[in-house]
């Protein structure tokens, strides 16, 4: 079923995974995403690792979750060094393997690289990929949503105009990056209503484990960290900060779900544990 259908009935929740690189992990993986399955997601993703270094794995990870735990995976595609062809043979894949959502991203730069540089033969956008997609399948296709501004396009209002472009060309849901205060989010679907944006959004949200993991997801995605919780963070006796990260979670979506939102994203980080509070807290 395509995830905007699904969202006609009910408000999701979904688990994001990124793919296992050794055996152990892979194991460890298995039993986050057995633990998190019997909360009855709506779906889950997987990633594809920065450069689209991990492609293959996705496959893999997404065609076994789809077939054993009967709940819709849905890859996240990159156009990273990937020509139209391939693609195409991805998307081809997937259809064929009975995939029906898909999340279309243009990607993060390779480890090394500040700046993402299309292929030749490839795409400059994730809106070309929209396109393509569309071309080759009747997918449900997600696209990445920034409440507080994509970090390349310092023009705001550019930005929302290129988010309507990944919309025309097809895509017929948001997902939002993640965000630490919800009043990013609300300004963001205004904002989204205001140009004729018309999909439902749903929120990114990420649990703070430690204040590591939310130095480096920040610096990563340019999130910010409102004050208040910065100070929690900062006031914190050591670095193990999860039951700060799940409150601060759990106030997000009590506050979302009173504002109707029209689904929740977590991002696990492969760990079930502080996503799992947070569900049997809300
Ligand atoms: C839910 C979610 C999941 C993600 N999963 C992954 C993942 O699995 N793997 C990964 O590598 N990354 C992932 N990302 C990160 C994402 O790939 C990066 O943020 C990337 O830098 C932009 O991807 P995009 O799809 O938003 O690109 P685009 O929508 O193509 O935008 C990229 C930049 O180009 C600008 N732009 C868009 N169109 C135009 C145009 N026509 N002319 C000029 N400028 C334009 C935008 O404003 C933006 O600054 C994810 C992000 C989110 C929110």
């Amino acid at each position: 079923m395509k995830i905007a259908e699904l969202l006609k009935e009910k408000v999701s929740y979904s688990f994001e995974f990124f793919p296992p690189k050794t055996e152990a992990a892979s194991s460890e993986l298995e039993k986050q995403v057995g633990e998190l399955a019997d909360l009855k997601p709506s779906y889950v993703s997987v990633t594809c690792g920065a450069g689209g270094s991990t492609r293959n794995r996705t496959e893999e990870l997404v065609l076994k979750l789809n077939q054993e735990l009967g709940i819709p995976a849905v890859p996240h595609l990159t156009c990273v060094g990937q020509t139209r062809s391939d693609l195409r043979t991805s998307i081809e894949q997937y259809r064929d393997s009975g995939v029906k959502n898909i999340l279309a991203l243009r990607g993060d730069p390779p480890k090394g690289e500040s700046a993402f540089i299309p292929p030749k033969d490839g795409l400059s956008y994730a809106a070309e990929l929209v396109s393509l997609i569309r071309e080759i399948g009747d997918f449900g296709i997600g696209v990445a949503g920034y409440p507080e501004g994509h970090p390349e396009t310092s023009d705001k209002l550019k930005d929302l105009d290129y988010l309507k472009q990944k919309v025309d060309a097809g895509a017929d849901l948001i997902i939002t990056q993640l965000f630490f205060d919800n009043r990013d989010f609300y300004d963001f679907k205004e904002r989204c209503e205001i140009v004729g944006i018309n999909v439902p959004i749903i929120a990114g949200i990420m649990p703070i484990l430690s204040r590591k993991g939310v130095e480096r997801m920040c610096g990563m995605c340019g999130s910010r960290v409102p004050a208040d919780l910065l100070k929690k963070i900062y006031n914190a006796p050591n670095d193990d900060l999860r039951k700060i990260g799940v409150d601060w979670a759990v106030e997000q979506c009590v506050d979302l779900l009173k504002n109707k939102v029209d689904g929740i994203h977590f991002y696990t980080l492969n760990k079930s544990q502080a996503t799992r509070h947070i569900f049997e807290q809300l």
